[in-house]
C-alpha cells in the first residue's frame, strides 16, 4: 500500500478548525482518522471543524465522561471516540469496531493507543506537534485510498 505524508502548519486554533472543516467536507463514509498529540495539542479543535464540514449542526465538546459521540448528516454518521484516561476499552472497543465496518460511517479517534489492535490498519493518522503557544504542525500520513481527504 503506497503511503503518503503531508505537513500542514496552523497559526491558531481557528486555522486548525478550518482545516478540519475542509477534511470534513470530503468525508464519504468508511474512513478512520486517528489523532495523536499531547493534551491540548488541538485534536478536539480539529474534530470541531471536521463535524461542521461533515454537515453536523451539533457542537463538538471534549467527551470527558462520554467516550463516544455521534454526529449525523443525512444517512451518514460521524463517530468521535476519545479514549483519554480509559484503562479498559471494554464495550466501547466493540462499538469502535462496528463503526469502522459501517460504510456509511466515518470515524475519528483521540487517544487510540488502548484500542490499537482494533484500529483499522487503513487509517489516516494526524500527529499534531505544538511548535509554540499557538502554532501547530500537523503531520498527516495516509494510504492512496484516503488521499481524497487531503488533496484538492
Ligand atoms: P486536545 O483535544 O488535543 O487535548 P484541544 O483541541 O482540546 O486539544 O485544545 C487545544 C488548545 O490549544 C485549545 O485551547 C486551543 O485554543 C489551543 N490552540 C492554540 N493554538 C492552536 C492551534 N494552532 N491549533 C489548535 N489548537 C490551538
Ligand atoms: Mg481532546
Amino acid at each position: 500500500m503506497a503511503m503518503h505524508s503531508l505537513k500542514v502548519t496552523t497559526n491558531n486554533a481557528a486555522e486548525t478548525e478550518r482545516f478540519g472543516e475542509t477534511v470534513g467536507k470530503r468525508l464519504r463514509g468508511g474512513e478512520v482518522i486517528e489523532l495523536v498529540s499531547d493534551l491540548g495539542g488541538g485534536k478536539t479543535t480539529f474534530v470541531r471543524g471536521l463535524a461542521r464540514g461533515f454537515g453536523s449542526a451539533d457542537r463538538v465538546s471534549s467527551p470527558t465522561f462520554t467516550i463516544s459521540h455521534e454526529y449525523t448528516a443525512d444517512d451518514r454518521t460521524l463517530f468521535h471516540f476519545d479514549f483519554y484516561r480509559l484503562h479498559e476499552p471494554g464495550i466501547v472497543a466493540d462499538e469502535l469496531a462496528e463503526a469502522e465496518h459501517d460504510p456509511n460511517a466515518s470515524v475519528v479517534v483521540e487517544w487510540g493507543d488502548i484500542v490499537a489492535d482494533v484500529l483499522s490498519a487503513n487509517r489516516a493518522t494526524i500527529a499534531i506537534k505544538a511548535l509554540s503557544e499557538s502554532e501547530r504542525e500537523l503531520l498527516i500520513t495516509f494510504s492512496d485510498t484516503l488521499s481524497y481527504l487531503f488533496t484538492d
